[in-house]
């Protein structure tokens, strides 16, 4: 998929391939421009074309590819079989209606339900999200509320109709700590309660240690690593997910300076040749600057790298004890799938 601009082509998303499985958390972890946020506006079908070209690959929900249809079809998926929780819930929300009326205008239009019966509709979901006083307070514009409580208001308006998956594009940013935790509780609850299919995009390992069953790390548009929650936070193989790692900010560092991957990620429109991560990783040889790495080779069961030097690396980085994780534990147990995203000629990984 790519971006056609005055500045040239921008190959946002290249070779990112997922699946995902009902009951199942998959992360999609990178910094700003690394491609998650259009990965998931390409699932949904929500890009502007142009300056947006899907130039290949598909996108197989329950047998369909969804790259296929057409938006009339795109429109009975969206909100009902997918949806999505979008970034910022305050420009999100449409500060002119109350929050009762955009939640109920799910009901309105996409189940025919009267205004009356939509409204009770709407306060059910709102109690489902734990706003206190959901009946008193349906008629309150989004102002009225706190960055948690839109956030909840954002996430009642997506499971609405009960899809089968739901994307949630950094959730938790700009909310402090504790609303964070109570906001992915509230996401691990509600999956528990409907075994929807979550994808949780964020730059934040923080967040996803305890939620995510799996984790794909993007870099430059690709992905560079896929592995279980457990293996990928404790034995890292790729040098892109050793420095995000080492990045977050650990209680028995106080007063040292906070661990940085430096430089910045590439302009899409002129990605480095070779490894697009070379310029940045302290790990690079000739062959990096050169040669661009196989994308994401099985290298354990369950493990996949994009990188020339990964066995230099696996094995050799675990960070259970530094991070704090130890209580990880892995978790096989998978339902039906539910979600498929490929490459030209790739075939889908796990
Ligand atoms: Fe670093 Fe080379 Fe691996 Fe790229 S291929 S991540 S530059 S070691």
């Amino acid at each position: 998929m790519e971006f056609r601009t005055r500045d040239g082509i921008a190959r946002a998303i290249n070779g990112v391939s997922f699946d995902l499985h009902q009951d199942e958390t998959l992360a999609i972890l990178g910094e700003s421009g690394s491609g998650k946020s259009v990965t998931a506006q390409a699932v949904m079908g929500i890009l502007d074309t142009p300056p947006a070209f899907v130039t290949g690959g598909s996108v197989t929900y329950c047998g369909t590819d969804l790259l296929t249809v057409d938006e009339r079809v795109m429109q009975t998926v969206r909100g009902a079989e997918i949806s999505m929780i979008f970034q910022d819930a305050l420009s999100s929300l449409n500060p002119v209606f109350t929050v009762g009326w955009q939640i109920a205008e799910m009901f309105r239009v996409h189940r025919g339900m009267n205004r009356r019966d939509a409204e009770e509709q709407a306060i059910r979901l709102m109690e489902r999200v734990r706003i206190p006083a959901a009946r008193e307070r349906v008629n309150n514009y989004p102002h009225q509320f706190s960055g948690g409580m839109r956030q909840r208001i954002m996430i009642a308006m997506a499971i609405a109709l009960d899809p089968h998956v739901l994307i949630a594009d950094e959730p938790t940013t700009a909310l402090d700590v504790t609303v964070q935790a109570q906001i992915m509780d509230l996401l691990k609850e509600l999956q528990s309660e409907s075994h929807m299919g979550l994808i949780l995009i964020t730059h934040d390992l923080g967040v996803v240690a305890d939620v995510a069953d799996r984790i794909a790390v993007m870099y430059a548009g690709r992905l560079v690593e896929k592995a279980d929650v457990f293996d990928l936070y404790r034995d890292p193989a790729h040098p892109y997910t050793l420095g995000l790692l080492e990045s977050i900010p650990r209680l028995d560092q106080q007063g040292e300076r906070l661990n940085a991957i430096g430089g910045l990620p590439p302009n899409l429109t002129r990605i480095p040749a070779g490894c697009p991560f070379h310029p940045r990783c302290r790990f690079a040889t000739d062959i990096c600057r050169t040669g661009e790495p196989p994308a994401l080779l099985e290298v354990a069961p369950g493990r996949r790298v994009a990188c020339h030097h990964y066995d230099e690396l696996l094995g050799r980085h675990r960070l259970e004890a530094d991070t704090g994780l130890g209580r990880l534990e892995p978790d096989t147990g998978l339902g039906q799938r539910l979600l498929e995203t490929h490459d030209n000629g790739e075939e889908a990984v796990r």
